[in-house]
């Protein structure tokens, strides 16, 4: 086969438009059948054509300047728009004549490719989700791609993340049951999904909810792992507090019915003596049945007041209303009134000021706040031990103190004592709702203040409430 021969063949049967171009007057010379395609005329039209007239936009290289690089270019075409194409140019000598020897490629469809491709990468950039992909054919499993969703979620950058493996979100943290299940499903190139603590870049823990799934080539090999990454700490905590407040209800309930249950039997007896006996009672038996009626009805109603301001204090709903009060004369009565509910005398109070010296404060809350304490000081200590109640002002604080010689509070129960329901290991046979503290606490907050307490179990408990000590105008300090 001459060569003039083989070169036509070639000529014809490629792929790609190919054209011989004149190298002196930039005309065509020749061009094959795919070139007739591209350009919707046949190769013996083209003949003679400026070669540069065949396009839409300017070539961007003159041919001779064009070596063996590859331009794009755009190729007027017989369809509905110009035809991308990549254009290779050689210089060729043919018939003893200088000329250009061109290729043109259609380059649409990897254009599209490329569009396509485009739109997919910014898709996973707008997801919120974390997407990754680590290549399974290194035992390693390195990351070779995460999305700006990961980077979000875990803080730690791409470049900080690609070739490594995974598991530096684990931190310390690996001896987690959904860990286990993610190995397995790894090893026999399954699909999974666990529910994993991971932590971010800054050491904060999140709760990753990862699904696996494995991808194989066109042989069936598996070469990759697609992970989509979902915080779902909020969804976690959320159901944590439901569950949690569901606990608290449940043990609410059951810590109302049998408060209540006791001073109502007491009651519905002392009722029952009275209707049945009553006229034949002496009267100081009768005066006992009526004492004990109202004490029940007291009980009962301080502990709806404690139900009803825990339930209050959940919801935020604690009213702060802050009047001038003569602090001095305030506590006598409260003490007053605590000696008279436990039938007992043994708070000895001191005021360290003067007389009339006024306070502002809520005068409801700070109730709650000595009730609670001197009650607790008198119900866990012995009766022949004295309950100490102090009130003073230093700093700029109000600092109110009780102090007793009692059971004390075991080391063990300290830290959960101000959480409602919460009662320590050693309270006995000693009636409580558990209550009490909590409520103290959220009082002493609602000023602007706090309580804090120390007790050493055996032989007694301080507590102290240390609130900021707003004169009221015209009063002493
Ligand atoms: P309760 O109704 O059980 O007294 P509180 O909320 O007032 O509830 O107190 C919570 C727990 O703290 C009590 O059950 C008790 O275990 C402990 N506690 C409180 N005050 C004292 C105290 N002065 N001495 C010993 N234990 C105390």
């Amino acid at each position: 086969m001459s060569q003039e021969l083989s070169f036509d063949l070639i000529f014809e049967s490629a792929n790609e438009a190919l054209f011989v171009v004149d190298a002196r007057n930039a005309c065509v010379v020749d061009a094959n059948k795919r070139a007739g395609n591209y350009t919707g005329r046949s190769p013996a039209e083209l003949r003679g054509v400026r070669f540069a007239d065949l396009f839409d936009a300017p070539l961007p290289l003159r041919l001779e300047e064009h070596d063996t690089r590859h331009s794009e270019v755009l190729l007027t075409s017989s369809g509905p728009g110009p035809l991308p194409c990549e254009m290779t140019v050689r210089p060729a000598i043919r018939s003893d004549r200088p000329v250009h020897f061109v290729m043109l490629r259609d380059a649409s469809r990897h254009k599209r490719a490329m569009k396509d491709l485009k739109l997919r990468n910014e898709a996973m950039a707008s997801v919120t989700s974390g997407v990754t992909i680590c290549d399974a054919r290194h035992s390693e499993l390195p990351l070779i791609y995460v999305n700006p969703g990961f980077e979000r979620i875990t803080g730690y950058s791409a470049s900080e993340s690609l070739g490594h493996n995974c598991r530096f979100l684990q931190g310390n943290d690996r001896d987690q049951e959904g860990l286990t299940v993610l190995r397995s499903a790894l090893k026999d190139g399954k699909p999974c999904k666990v529910r994993l603590r991971n932590y971010r870049k800054d050491g904060s823990m999140f709760w990753n909810e990862l699904h696996i799934s494995p991808v194989h080539g066109e042989d069936g090999e598996l070469t990759h792992y697609v992970g989509i990454q979902i915080d779902v700490t909020e969804r976690v905590l959320d159901r944590r507090r439901l569950e949690a407040s569901e606990e608290l209800k449940t043990r609410f309930i059951r810590m109302v019915s049998h408060e209540f249950r006791t001073p109502m039997t007491g009651l519905r007896a002392s009722a029952a003596f009275l209707k049945d006996y009553g006229p034949a009672l002496t009267s100081e038996k009768r005066e006992r049945h009526f004492l004990n009626i109202e004490k029940a009805l007291n009980r009962m109603n301080r502990l709806l007041d404690d139900v009803l301001f825990s339930s209050r204090s959940d919801a935020g709903e604690i009213p702060f209303e802050p009047v001038t009060l003569d602090l001095k004369a305030f506590c006598e009565e409260v003490v007053e009134e605590v000696h008279a509910i436990h039938a007992d005398d043994r708070v000895v109070f001191t005021a360290a000021f003067p007389n009339g010296t006024r306070f502002l404060a809520d005068p409801a809350l700070l109730n709650h706040i000595l009730h609670n304490l001197l009650s607790n000081a008198i119900k866990y200590s012995n009766p022949e031990k004295p309950v100490w109640f102090r009130a003073g002002e230093a700093d700029g604080r109000l600092l109110m103190v009780v102090e007793d010689e009692g059971i004390g509070i075991p080391l063990a129960d300290q830290d959960r004592l101000f959480a409602p329901f919460q009662r320590a290991g050693n309270v006995g046979t000693v009636k409580g709702t558990g209550l009490g503290l909590y409520i103290v606490q959220r009082s002493a907050e609602r000023h602007g203040g706090a309580v804090r307490f120390d007790s050493e179990p055996g032989r007694g408990s301080r507590f102290v409430v240390d609130l900021p000590a707003k004169a009221a105008e015209g009063g002493n300090p």
